[in-house]
């Protein structure tokens, strides 16, 4: 073999089935072949495992989609290149021309975006209601049929929690699949109850480290089933350097979730008795409006605080630009603490009425809570609050 064809055909380094790596390789590969024509047109059909094209699966991704599934208590997953990817396919996949989504004002923002206008040109109507009005839930779901309710809880970023026992329960008795984003409470919670689809950002928790976007949809395998095929239509697989670093972070994702909820329970108990804070949202607090329906159905409460101050805007603006410690971006769920100022959170695409349900106000600020010292965090908060 001339050189030029052997830098093309290098040796292989078979690792003996007994001898296994601690930590499981990149397969940074597209293409894998088997010995025989027979073996390649059976795995094509579905007839035996194995992988073929990455855009259709991966060896590094499967193994993080495996690894995420039980931790929602299912047993298959998808995951692709974003959070916002995985609820735009996933809605994409489950709806056609004519049918209703029910989904909420309390929603992720892009979500909105996707059910309104990218749904809405396929002929896809809505109704949006307010996460807390389940009479006019049940009414909609009566009088309208519906193929999805869409829903997150706690949702961004005031932490309102849904009442995921009762939406499930009448999303079933009026035969709509529910899909709820489980990105705030993490992939640990709420797995017990009757949801069909989790879908998830994996760029928040599950690296932890900010360095890295995806996205997972997570459910039993006959419902993901459907949605596999047309997965790979849209080519959005993640990619296995990706996957790869995902399914790093997840070894500390417990200790993370953990150590970053116990700081941000602090964090609101502080802030709850400032006098510049008019009011904080977290719901871990004795005092949020759905703490008894929170403990009941989490054991930790996340790491996204945010609180409303007395001085609106303007106040919001400077408490934000004082702090050191806290970045002031998008995001949350790495080991640095962010912020978000009033003049970032305010969505632009409700009406008045639904800014109302919404709860944001002038002064709302969103705090995402870290690995930092509990007491390096607070003193700075107390400083910029000072300067407020
Ligand atoms: C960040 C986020 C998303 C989108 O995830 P990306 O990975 O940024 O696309 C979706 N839902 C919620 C609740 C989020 O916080």
């Amino acid at each position: 073999m001339k050189k030029t064809t052997r830098v093309n055909h290098p040796p292989r380094v078979a690792v003996p089935a007994d001898n296994h790596p601690l930590v499981a390789p990149i397969y940074q590969s597209v293409k894998f072949e088997f010995e025989s024509l027979e073996e390649t047109v059976r795995n094509l059909r579905g007839e035996r495992p194995g992988f073929h094209y990455m855009r259709a699966s991966n060896p590094t991704t499967r193994q993080l989609e495996l690894t995420l599934a039980p931790l929602q208590d299912r047993d298959d997953c998808l995951a692709s290149t974003s959070g916002v990817n995985v609820i735009a396919q996933t809605l994409l996949g489950l709806t056609k021309q004519g049918d209703h989504v029910l989904c909420f004002v309390e929603t992720y923002g892009p979500t909105r975006q996707i059910i309104r206008r990218l749904l809405g040109r396929f002929g896809v109507t809505h109704t949006m209601l307010s996460i807390e009005d389940l009479p006019g839930i049940e009414h909609t779901l009566a009088s309208t049929a519906t193929r999805l309710m869409v829903f997150e809880s706690p949702t961004n970023p005031v932490t309102k929690i849904a009442d995921i026992a009762r939406l499930t329960q009448l999303a079933r008795q009026h035969g709509a699949l529910t899909v709820m984003d489980n990105t705030f409470a993490g992939l640990h919670q709420h797995g017990e109850y009757d949801v069909d689809y989790f879908v998830h950002s994996l760029t928040k928790y599950a690296s932890g480290a900010g360095d890295v976007m995806g996205g997972a949809v997570i459910a039993r395998a006959e419902l993901l089933r459907p949605l596999r095929a047309e997965f790979s239509m849209f080519g959005a697989l993640l990619d296995p350097h990706a996957a790869f670093l995902i399914q790093r972070g997840l070894k500390t994702y417990f200790v993370r979730y953990r150590e970053q909820s116990a700081n941000a329970q602090r964090i609101a108990e502080r802030l709850a008795r400032h006098p510049s804070v008019a009011r904080v949202h977290y719901p871990g607090l004795p005092t949020h409006p759905q703490h008894a329906l929170a403990r009941a159905q989490m054991r930790e409460f996340g790491t996204v605080v945010s609180f409303d101050l007395r001085g609106g805007g303007e106040a919001g603006r400077r408490f934000t630009e004082a702090l050191e410690l806290f970045a002031l971006t998008a995001s949350l769920g790495s080991t640095e603490s962010l912020v978000m100022a009033p003049q970032m959170l305010k969505p632009r695409d409700l009406t008045a009425d639904q800014l109302a349900i919404s709860a944001i106000t002038d002064g709302t600020v969103r705090l995402s809570i870290g690995l930092e010292d509990i007491d390096d965090l607070l003193q700075d908060l107390e400083r910029a609050l000072s300067t407020a």
